[in-house]
């Protein structure tokens, strides 16, 4: 794997890390177009209240904006996790030329795992996945993140438990 793929995956896991700040599961991506970013998204579904506002919708509408067309040619896309069938679905729509992801998703996962929807012949547009690119950091920040939601909800649970008592 080229390193200019490593520099990339680790620019959509700073917009990751920004979730995380939130509260928000750490899920980052960044558009590339030329060797530059031209779209960056991390999930904002909690603090928006919005089950739309994942990673790679937000930098999809922010490379469109920017580039003043829905057709992303010659655009990549980085995110940290595979991406769900919502995302992958954009993903055809945008025309995006290729997808590289961190970690697979067995839950939702729709760029291979559970299927794969980018690479579904029946649609007009297919788009190459690469998966793997610094799996392990991205599994990692995931990880770390529910084991830090579980802490403390389990504090949170005790305080509850310490306040009755008193
Ligand atoms: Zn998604």
């Amino acid at each position: 794997m080229e390193p200019q793929h490593e520099r990339f995956m680790r620019e959509a896991m700073n917009e990751a890390k920004k979730a995380a700040a939130l509260g928000e599961v750490p899920i980052g991506a960044v558009i590339v177009r030329k060797g530059e970013i031209v779209g960056r998204g991390y999930n904002l579904r909690e603090t928006q209240k919005d089950p739309t506002l994942h990673a790679e919708m937000i930098a999809i509408r922010e490379a469109s904006q920017k580039l003043g067309g829905w057709r992303l040619i010659g655009c990549d896309l980085y995110v940290t996790l595979e991406p769900c069938p919502m995302c992958a679905g954009a993903i055809v729509q945008s025309r995006i030329e290729q997808v590289y992801y961190g970690a697979t998703d067995p839950k939702a996962g729709c760029a291979g795992t559970l299927m794969n929807l980018c690479a579904e012949p029946r649609f007009n547009h297919q788009v190459p996945v690469w998966a793997g690119i610094l799996q392990e950091e991205c599994q990692m920040m995931l990880k770390d993140f529910f084991r830090q939601l579980r802490k403390k909800k389990k504090e949170d649970a005790k305080n509850i438990s310490l306040t009755q008592t008193d």
